[in-house]
């Protein structure tokens, strides 16, 4: 378009931008009516120890929607739409509860991780809702694991601590989600009383063609081993990769190698373990480093 005067062109663009925010908040209301009419699902990907011990630790709740039109769309662009529209506290109360729900049916050794996004963190009453999903589904506090971002926590540090100490004392897991990606990673780690690390995939994607990543990985593994908090690697899509991360002391591990995320019937259906294309977890056969 070669010809566009200026009034032209500042037209076209805030017609564009009126667009997608009427598209966001069209968006943030069919998402709405999803929830309402129990259109929402959770699939879970399964997490296994890297170590000797071998075998699943658990599985991580991950959401998943079908639009009756666009088709599916990832969590993370629904997520902040339903940050942006009021929707999260809604949201992210249904995902606690059925997890919970989901997990209390599993084998007792198994633990569920559900992700909490930033504001979900600051502006609901988490502690209490923890507490109520734990208590109306039976599920034991151990077995029950959430998934912070560095976004969530750095706004306002004493609240958040606040925050994650009354969680802790509930008896419920803290991990620290796609580590390596933030600002200030070490100074969360500090800060924060973490139970996991969650290695970003962005450092195990890289490893086998990159050095720096490679060293990365093996500086996040020692950085564990010394602060005595257990790093999962995520993202771990080869036998390469594993196998760099066995040998580098890696305590567990979560990717498209070892599962996909999937319905929940397939994995009560065989006792815990998600059978898949990709591998079926549980499997003795594996050999392990
Ligand atoms: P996350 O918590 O870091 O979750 C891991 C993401 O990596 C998932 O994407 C998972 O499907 C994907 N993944 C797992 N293994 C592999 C692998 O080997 N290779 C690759 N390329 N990807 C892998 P998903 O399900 O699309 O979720 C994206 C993000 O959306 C999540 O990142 C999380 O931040 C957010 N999310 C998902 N479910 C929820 C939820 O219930 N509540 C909140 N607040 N956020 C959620
Ligand atoms: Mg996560
Ligand atoms: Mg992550
Ligand atoms: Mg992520």
């Amino acid at each position: 378009h070669a010809k566009h005067g200026f009034l032209e062109t500042i037209c076209f663009y805030d017609a564009n931008i009126g667009a997608t925010v009427r598209n966001r908040r069209q968006l943030a209301e069919d998402l709405r009516r999803a929830l309402e009419r129990g259109e929402l699902e959770i699939h879970y990907q399964v997490q296994m120890s890297l170590n000797s011990s071998q075998g699943i630790r658990g599985y991580e709740a991950l959401l998943r929607w079908t639009h009756p039109v666009i088709g599916p769309i990832s969590p993370s662009e629904f997520i902040p739409v339903a940050e942006e529209n009021g929707l999260i506290a809604s949201l992210g109360a249904w995902v606690l509860n059925k997890a919970c729900e989901d997990a209390s049916r599993w084998e007792p050794a198994y633990r569920v991780a559900v992700n909490v996004s930033a504001v979900q963190f600051m502006d609901t009453n988490l502690p209490r809702l923890v507490h109520e999903a734990l208590v109306t589904t039976g599920l034991s506090p151990h077995r029950l694991e959430l998934e912070l971002t560095e976004t969530a926590l750095v706004k306002d540090k004493a609240r958040s601590l606040h925050i994650m100490r009354q969680i802790k004392d509930l008896g419920v897991g803290l991990a620290l989600d796609d580590f390596g990606t933030g600002y200030s990673s070490l100074e969360t780690l500090r800060t924060f009383p973490f139970d996991k690390i969650k290695l970003d995939r962005a450092f195990v994607g890289e490893m086998e063609q990159d050095r720096q990543s490679k060293a990365i990985v093996r500086a996040v593994l020692a950085l564990g081993k010394s602060l005595d908090i257990p790093v999962l690697a995520e993202g771990i899509e080869t036998e390469e990769q594993m196998e760099i991360l066995q040998q580098e002391g890696c305590d567990e591990g979560q990717g498209f190698l070892l599962g996909r995320p999937s319905q929940v019937d397939r994995l009560i259906q065989h006792g815990g373990p998600v059978q898949n294309e990709a591998r079926k977890p549980a499997e003795p056969t594996r050999k392990m480093a």
